[in-house]
C-alpha cells in the first residue's frame, strides 16, 4: 500500500471523506517532524489547500476526528500533528521567544488526575525554555 492510500485509509476509518486537501494535509503533517501552525500547514499544502479558512476548517475536521491532535504552543497557538505520533510518554517543549515547538518522545509522563465527576481522556505534558537558536543568541 502507497503512502496515499494508507492516508486514505485512515481517513476513510475515521468517518471522513477523503479530500484533496485533507490527504495533502496529512501527508505533510506526517511528514513534518514537529508541530505545525495554521499558516505553516497552509504553505505546505500550497494549492491543494485552498484559502487558509478552508485549511483550518480541514485541520478542525480532522482533529475532531481523532486523526490529528492539537497542539498548545506559546499564546496558545493552536498547532497540529498525527494522532498516531508517540501516544505514550509524548511530551512537547516550546521557546518561549520564537514560539517554536518540539516532539519530545519518551519523556517522563504524569497519570491523570482523578478529579470527581471528570472523566480524564489525555494528559499533555509541555516544557517551556529556550530554544538552542534563542539560548544562542
Ligand atoms: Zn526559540
Ligand atoms: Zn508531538
Amino acid at each position: 500500500m502507497s503512502a496515499s492510500d494508507n492516508i486514505r485509509a485512515t481517513l476513510r476509518g475515521a468517518g471522513l471523506r477523503v479530500t484533496l486537501t485533507r490527504v495533502e494535509l496529512l501527508r505533510a503533517l506526517l511528514a513534518a517532524h514537529e508541530p505545525v501552525a495554521l499558516e505553516d500547514a497552509a504553505r505546505l499544502v500550497g494549492e491543494a489547500g485552498g484559502d487558509p479558512a478552508t485549511v483550518y476548517r480541514n485541520l478542525q475536521a480532522l482533529t475532531e476526528a481523532g486523526v490529528l491532535r492539537s497542539v498548545r504552543g506559546v499564546g496558545r497557538r493552536e498547532m497540529f500533528e498525527p494522532a498516531t505520533r508517540g501516544a505514550d510518554g509524548h511530551a512537547h517543549i516550546s521557546c518561549t521567544r520564537c514560539g517554536r515547538v518540539e516532539c519530545v518522545d519518551n519523556a517522563p509522563h504524569p497519570k491523570p488526575p482523578a478529579v470527581k465527576g471528570w472523566q480524564v481522556s489525555d494528559v499533555t505534558v509541555t516544557a517551556w525554555g529556550l530554544c538552542p537558536d534563542c539560548a544562542a543568541a
